[in-house]
């Protein structure tokens, strides 16, 4: 079998849940699953932690990491930049984990340009009314905030389009085990094994044919 991990990507509007499904991914499925954790210039939310949720960075740290190519993509969201740390998403591939990426549209997309093997999953709310009692129950957010993602959302949903999966997040033990069973399709696509298949079938020239 291909024992390289393979990268999946979650997307979805903010306030979508995609944090408690990727934990709950996490927790029921252990060393399957490797999250990679973004750098950001966003300040802390209350029980953040550095190294956890994000690497902290200041934006001039942040610059530095773009000039220093250790990222796989970056891109501004709202008032804030977010980018994927290069060297962890390419070792844990390389040890056959299945790696995460939580991450926005534009940076979904362009890791799909560099990874074009990777699985993009776009998680939905079952309503939009929901997203927005969503934002609100998480109390993290300002009023004027919470617009801008509700705002953000409308241009978001147009690049849905461009994603290989949907989920919608009702119930987080379903939308967790939906995502789980697509991964696992994935991984035995045939055009991911070729190498097996060849093994396989050198093998059998070799002795019955
Ligand atoms: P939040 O501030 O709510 O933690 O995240 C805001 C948005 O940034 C979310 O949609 C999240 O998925 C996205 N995000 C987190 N890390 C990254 C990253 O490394 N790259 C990109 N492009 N987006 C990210």
């Amino acid at each position: 079998m291909n024992n390289k991990g393979l990268l999946m990507i979650i997307s979805g509007f903010s306030g979508a849940g995609k944090g408690t499904v990727v934990n709950r991914l996490l927790d029921k499925y252990g060393d399957f699953y490797a999250l990679s954790i973004s750098a950001t210039t966003r300040s802390p939310r209350e029980g953040e932690v550095h190294g956890r949720e994000y690497f902290f960075k200041t934006r001039e740290e942040f610059e530095s990491m773009i000039s220093n190519d250790e990222l796989i993509e970056y891109a501004r969201y709202v008032d804030n930049f977010y980018g994927t740390p290069k060297d962890y998403v390419e070792e844990k591939l390389n040890e056959g984990c299945n790696v995460i990426l939580e991450i926005e549209i534009q940076g979904a997309l362009k890791v799909k340009k560099i990874f074009p093997e990777a699985v993009l999953i776009f998680l939905f709310p079952p309503t939009v009314d929901e997203l927005e009692k969503r934002l609100k129950n998480r109390g993290t957010e300002t009023d004027q905030v919470i617009t801008e993602r509700m705002s953000r959302a409308c241009k978001e949903i147009e690049s849905a389009y461009d994603y290989d999966y949907i989920v919608i997040n009702d119930d987080v033990e379903e939308c967790t085990d939906a995502i789980h069973g697509m991964i696992n399709a994935e991984k035995l696509k045939v055009s991911r094994q070729k190498d097996f298949i060849d093994k396989i079938r050198k093998d059998l020239v070799g002795h019955y044919c």
